[in-house]
């Protein structure tokens, strides 16, 4: 048996209420590695196209990889792969914690979901096996109270994964919450665990993995570890979290204001890393194994709304939920915060789509009769936070909004397409792309739609790695070899944050598994992996017409700031896509040559 890995994987069907245990197929392991790419894989090969997310034929695929449970630093992370209901492409989404190490350590490399549960289920995996519990009494209560009550029954050292309402009632970007704490957050994971009456997984293991080479293993991680001592981000992530990004995005005016109308917040200052540390920042926290240690658990004791402690918000949320929103108040922020965690519900996409919401009450496409009398301005702190409950129960114009930006201004029209600020119908992250270019690109071809967490091109733009500034140059190479670099780490699974040169990934992976792979191999098996859900996404439609920006972005320049006047006209976009294209081996079209997937080893 390979090195790194469980050695098996278990599918439940739902509506049987039946397991099936295999054991993992090795030469696709070597393909694909775990996380990202054998979940892609596992998708792409077990559901029919053209298929309703929703529908129980849909899949949702837990996965850790080869260094989940291992002495890598931040080998905690696993992976959800699955149809997302959002976008209806292919969707796979991180989290930390330690779910995925009780997961591996219970057995299993994956665990496959499918079908539809008669009544509200909770899928409870431990010692090499699952049972399929009755959920009744949990469904229409939150994460947090959720998790509760399953460790009471199964026991504190069970890690639990569930939806709260927003899940429950289908809102298309619910995420899940894993042990309290983490979030599966982009692209509607939530939601169709919802749609199979799945209401939590809850995980216990004690067995133990092998590693192919466990003195080679220590160095490698002796390696890894002194990069991250060495690195000078790591002391600020230490220090602030995520959040230490506030102030230097907002400084190149990249910081979405206002349904990103501008790209300086004047408000920034009281939502800042700093700002944050002095005033509600408690304690530090980290996942399973991780030296940076980037959690900030907050607590707010005074004022309208009470935190007693929970760990957040991150830089996207304080972006979206904040700046975005026209939200200025750290501490309703947070509490904002509290609230998604615990309905279930993306903060990201939350706070884009109230924030569209907003400017259409201001623009008077909305008014207070579609509202029920609620001033839905920016700023209004209160008004987000009671948007932020009817989303989650789909109450009034929060049953609108629940269905999406993209599908919220089909609906409103009066020209709010123009300002529906999505791709691919994901609503966008916390970084503006007029002023960083390349985010521009990287937005358009995530292939989960927009999303900072394939290429981020910011640091390297605001520092001048990345140069000219404002310019489509060398930025097509960069997107193109940061998302193959990404889609390895998502699938050994290891955090993005680590700040490892390839080199480092290859000697944790090889002395985990045995592979022996060069970093040439590597890389390649990256591209693999990305080209893989390139071709999911074309098998249920998209083309090059799809890998676009909002208008916005394309015809309105930055008002204020460094980056005022700059805009990512379709020219400019054109130009980086047909770089971007010719590099990856793709036709005009944007899909890739019959010669590319013999490369791959991807041809049918
Ligand atoms: S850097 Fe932060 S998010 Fe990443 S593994 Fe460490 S504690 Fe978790």
């Amino acid at each position: 048996m390979l090195g790194g890995y469980a050695g098996k994987i278990l599918r439940a069907d739902l509506t049987r209420e039946a397991v099936k245990i295999s054991s993992l197929d090795e030469k696709k392991a070597e393909k694909f590695i775990g996380g990202k790419g054998l979940g892609a894989k596992i998708l792409y090969d077990s559901v029919k196209p053209g298929i309703d997310p929703f529908s129980p034929e849909n899949r949702l695929i837990f996965a850790s990889g080869p260094l989940t449970a291992s002495l890598a630093p931040s080998s905690a992370r696993s992976t959800v792969v699955t149809k997302s209901p959002l976008t209806g492409i292919f969707l796979d989404t991180q989290f930390g914690g330690s779910f995925g190490v009780e997961m591996k350590l219970a057995g299993f490399d994956c665990v496959v979901i499918h079908g539809k549960a008669a009544q509200p289920t909770c899928l409870w995996i431990h010692d090499s096996s699952a049972e399929f519990l009755d959920a009744s009494g949990l469904w229409g209560k939150g994460c947090f109270e959720t998790e509760g009550r399953l460790k009471k029954r199964l026991g504190d050292g069970a890690k639990v994964a569930s939806i709260g309402p927003a899940g429950e009632g289908l809102v298309r970007y619910a995420c899940i919450t894993f042990e309290r704490y983490r979030q599966a957050g982009r692209g509607g994971a939530g939601a169709v665990m919802g749609a199979k009456n799945l209401k939590a997984m809850v995980v216990q293991g004690a067995g133990k993995i092998r590693v192919a080479n466990s003195k080679g293993l220590k160095e490698a991680v002796k390696a890894a570890n002194e990069r991250i001592k060495n690195n000078h981000f790591t002391p600020l992530r230490r220090r602030y979290g995520t959040p230490l990004w506030v102030a230097p995005v907002n400084s190149a005016a990249l910081l979405p204001t206002r349904n990103f109308s501008t790209g300086v917040f004047e408000g920034a200052d009281r939502i800042s890393g700093e700002t944050m540390k002095d005033k509600i920042v408690k304690k530090d926290g980290a996942c399973y194994n991780c030296p940076i240690a980037c959690w900030k658990y907050v607590c707010v004791d005074s004022g309208k709304y009470i935190i007693d402690e929970f760990v957040g918000p991150e830089y996207e949320t304080i972006a979206l939920m904040g700046s975005n929103c026209g939200v200025d108040s750290i501490e309703d922020i947070a509490y904002a915060n509290l609230l998604c965690d615990d309905f279930g519900l993306d903060t990201i996409s939350t706070g884009n789509v109230i924030g569209f919401a907003m400017e259409c009450y201001e623009k008077g496409l909305i008014g207070k009769e579609d509202t029920e009398g609620l001033e839905l301005k920016f700023g209004n702190a209160d008004a987000e936070i009671e948007m932020v409950q009817r989303i989650a129960f789909r109450k009034g114009l929060g049953n609108l909004l629940a269905e999406g930006v993209k599908s919220a201004a089909s609906k409103i029209k009066k020209g709010s397409e123009r300002f529906a600020m999505h791709v691919k119908g994901l609503e966008l992250p916390g970084y503006d792309p007029r002023g960083a270019v390349g985010m521009a690109l990287a937005y358009a071809t995530s292939e989960r739609g927009a999303c900072h967490q394939r290429a981020w091109t910011v640091n390297a733009e605001i520092r001048g790695r990345l140069k000219p500034r404002y310019s489509v140059e060398g930025r097509a190479e960069f997107v193109k070899n940061a998302q193959d670099g990404r889609a390895m780490c998502f699938s050994l699974v290891l955090c993005d944050f680590m700040p490892f040169k390839t080199k480092h990934f290859v000697d944790l992976l090889n002395t985990a598994t045995g592979f022996g792979l060069t970093e040439n191999e590597y890389v390649e098996a990256g591209e693999r992996i990305w080209n893989l859900t390139r071709l999911f996404n074309i098998r249920e439609g998209m083309t090059r017409r799809d890998d676009t920006l909002p208008p916005r972005i394309m015809q309105e320049p930055l008002l204020d700031g460094v980056a005022k006047g700059q805009m990512v006209t379709k020219d400019m976009l054109d130009a980086m896509l047909d770089e971007y294209y010719a590099l990856r081996g793709w036709n005009k079209n944007g899909i890739p040559t019959q010669k590319k997937l013999n490369e791959l080893g991807l041809a049918a």
